[in-house]
Formats: structure tokens, sequence, C-alpha cells
């Protein structure tokens, strides 16, 4: 979890050519070198209580993996669009295998269900989504992989906390010193982050060992308990699919505008059947992932706990549309639209053209981030287009054509 991006896939290409990009600082740029950032860690980590010993075996031999940064800065190579992306992640290979899992595991997952309110259908979702049901944990060294982010200067405070995390979980025995994990510092079937094994992992079945691979009690009330503890709430929906009317102004259809269900009922929002909307207390966000011309998503208090888990908008909505599936085979009623999907230089080309034009998009870096959305409808108020936000084929046209 807390995997930067999942709007995006890898493509693999030389370190040397990335180099050269502007946005792209490589650790080799580092005045210092990896064995004297590792004594400053050893310090670090010896303040806080980690043992020499701990750290003599952790770090011995130990050398900055380059597969890990080529993997992060290979990331945000393409950003799929909501079509795209929800048909590759709800594959029907996921979820068939994810009915199976539920069967299998039926009792254990209502027991969990009753404990901490995360229904059996949307857990397996998250498991189905991490890591195939258990299949891709990661085999990479996890001390190495975070330490050479922690080394790298990208987001060298965040990936230093969670090496420190880990570090100290291996000292107080939690972890093995030669723990695994993926290339971004995730362990586990639901890929915890250090800091969150820490905090939420829980030995539920009572054999003195945090067992995120093979303890199907460990891993799913852990999972649950960290989702109970970033906001989900037992018997609330994460959301719904919706349809708007042709002439709907799209300016309100944003995460952070919440409203009643009656306001949006009476904005000529409906649900999929064409009926009115539930009558619910629940405030409720309009969002629309490939603009006013796509599919519409409700969505409610939990849809927050999911971006809490994993910061995507489409991660959250595959999360969700998955969970659907399993629950009762429900699909989605809006027409799939083919365009092609934006690539890194697209997206740095459109960032640049908005900043431009007055439009602040912050310092270009081919991720449509929340910055690029509210640019990106500035640009749509100013020249009279449905105000929607959304950064796709279509915007990058528009911005090509003086
Ligand atoms: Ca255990």
């Amino acid at each position: 979890m807390f995997r930067f991006i999942f709007l995006f896939i890898f493509t693999v290409t030389a370190l040397s050519s990335i180099a050269n990009t502007k946005n792209d600082t490589l650790s080799t740029e580092n005045a210092q070198s990896f064995e004297a950032f590792l004594d400053d860690i050893r310090t670090k980590a010896h303040v806080q209580g980690v043992s020499k010993a701990t750290l003599d075996r952790a770090f011995i031999g130990l050398t900055l993996n380059p597969k890990v940064i080529k993997y992060d800065r290979n990331q945000a190579e393409f950003s799929l669009n909501f079509w795209r992306y929800i048909t590759s992640r709800v594959s029907n290979n996921r979820l068939e295998k994810g009915k199976i899992k539920l069967k299998e595991n039926q009792i254990l997952l209502d027991t969990v269900y009753q404990k901490y309110g995360v229904p059996p259908s949307v857990l397996v979702a998250f498991w189905g989504l991490e890591t195939n049901y258990g299949r891709h944990v990661g085999k990479m060294n996890l001390v190495r992989s975070l330490a050479t982010l922690s080394f790298d200067l990208r987001r060298r405070a965040f990936f230093t906390r969670e090496l420190l995390a880990l570090l100290k979980l291996i000292d107080e025995g939690k972890l093995p010193h030669d723990i695994e994990g993926s290339w971004a510092g995730a362990m586990g079937n639901t890929q915890f982050m250090p800091s969150n094994v820490a905090a939420y992992a829980i030995d539920a079945d009572n054999d003195g060992k945090l067992d995120l691979w093979g303890s199907k009690a460990d891993i799913f009330h852990s999972s649950s308990h960290f989702l109970k503890r970033i906001g989900w709430r037992r018997g609330e929906k994460w959301g719904h699919e919706v349809v708007i009317p042709p002439d709907f102004d799209p300016t309100s259809a944003t995460l952070k505008i919440k409203k009643s269900i009656k306001k949006w009922q009476e904005a000529g929002v409906r649900n999929t059947k064409g009926e009115d909307l539930p009558i619910s207390s629940l405030k409720a966000s309009l969002i629309l992932p490939m603009g006013f011309e796509g599919p519409a998503f409700l969505v409610y208090r939990n849809f927050h706990a999911i971006l809490r888990w994993n910061r995507s908008l489409l991660y959250a909505l595959s999360v969700g549309h998955l969970s659907d599936k399993l629950l009762n085979n429900q699909t989605l009623v809006a027409e799939p639209i083919t365009e092609p999907s934006l690539n890194r230089d697209n997206v740095i080309f459109i960032q640049t053209t908005l900043n431009n034009l007055g439009f602040d998009t912050g310092q270009p870096d081919g991720i449509s981030g929340p910055k690029t959305r509210h640019a990106t409808r500035q640009f749509q108020q100013s020249v009279g287009l449905p105000v929607d936000g959304y950064v796709g084929y279509q915007l990058l046209q528009q911005l090509k054509t003086p």
C-alpha cells in the first residue's frame, strides 16, 4: 500500500537517458557516498534504540540497488485512462480468483467483518489488487530497497522514516533481518509499509509472529484493522455509479465538494437505472474520472478511507468496482470510451502549456495530480469549456491547437 502511483505502468528505459531529464535527481548527484549515508542512518537508528548487532547484520555488505532507482523513475512513463486501468486491474481472472478466495476464507472473513466492519468483498478486493491474492508479494531485500530510496533525493524524508521503522521492527524481532518485499518498500499479501506494520499489524493467530505472508488471520486482521483506523465505517458503501443529465454542469464534480444526496438529485443525478437516488443522510462527492462524457460516481466517506490506503483515484475506484463485482456481479453501465492514454511527455506538454498560459500546474513532472487538474479547470473555465478538470486526450488536442 502507499505505492505511489498505481496509475502508471512500468516501462524499461536506460538509466542514462533518464539522468538527462530535468526532474530526475539521481542519487549519484548526492555529495555524500552511500556508505557515508548508511553511517548517518546507523547513528539515527541507534539514537532511536536499535542495537548495534541488528545494524551490523542488516547493513553488512549492503550496496545501492540501481534496479530500485530504475523502477522508481519509470513508474510514471504512462498514465492509463480510467477504462484501460479498470479493464486491466479488474480483469476476469482477478474477479474469478477473488470469488474462489471469498469462498475458501468465508469463516475467517466473516469473523474479521464482525470485528472491524470491513466487508469480505472489500477486503478481498484489496488483496487481489495489491498482490493478486498473495502471488506477487515482492522478492527484493527490503532493507536494501528502502536504503536505496532513502539515499535517493526524490522522497528522502519519507523513505528514511520507513527505513528506520523497518530497522526497529527487525531489532524487536518482529521481522527477520533479510526480510523481502517490493522495490518500493512494501511487504506481505496486502503490501504494508514498515510504519504500518508497526502501527497496525496484528498477530491474530497468536503464534508470536507477525506473518503477513503465510497467516491468513494475521493478513486479514491487520488489513481490516488498518482500514478501520484510516476511516472505514461499518455498514456504509464506498460509492456507486450514477448517470448525469446531458446538460449537467461538471464544475461541482470534484472530491472536495460534498453535498447531500438530495442536492445531487436536484442537479439531475440518478442511479444507473435512471431512477431517483436513494434517501441517505450521507454526504457525497460526484467524480468523473474521464470527464463529463465518461462514467460518473457518487462517493462517500469510505471512498476517502480507500484513498488513505492509496491516494490514486483510479486505484480507489478499482477497489470499489472489484468489491461490487465480487459481491453481486455488478457491472458498469457507462459506455467505454476508447481514447489514447497520455504518456509522460504528453502530460509534461500539458503542464508546460498551462503554466505558459498562466494556469499554475507547479513544476511539470508528467504526473497529473490535483494541481494539474485544478489548473485544467481554470483553463476550461477561461475558454468556456465544460469545467471537469479531466487531463485527457481531448485536453492535449485543445492545447496543441493554438
Ligand atoms: Ca501470527
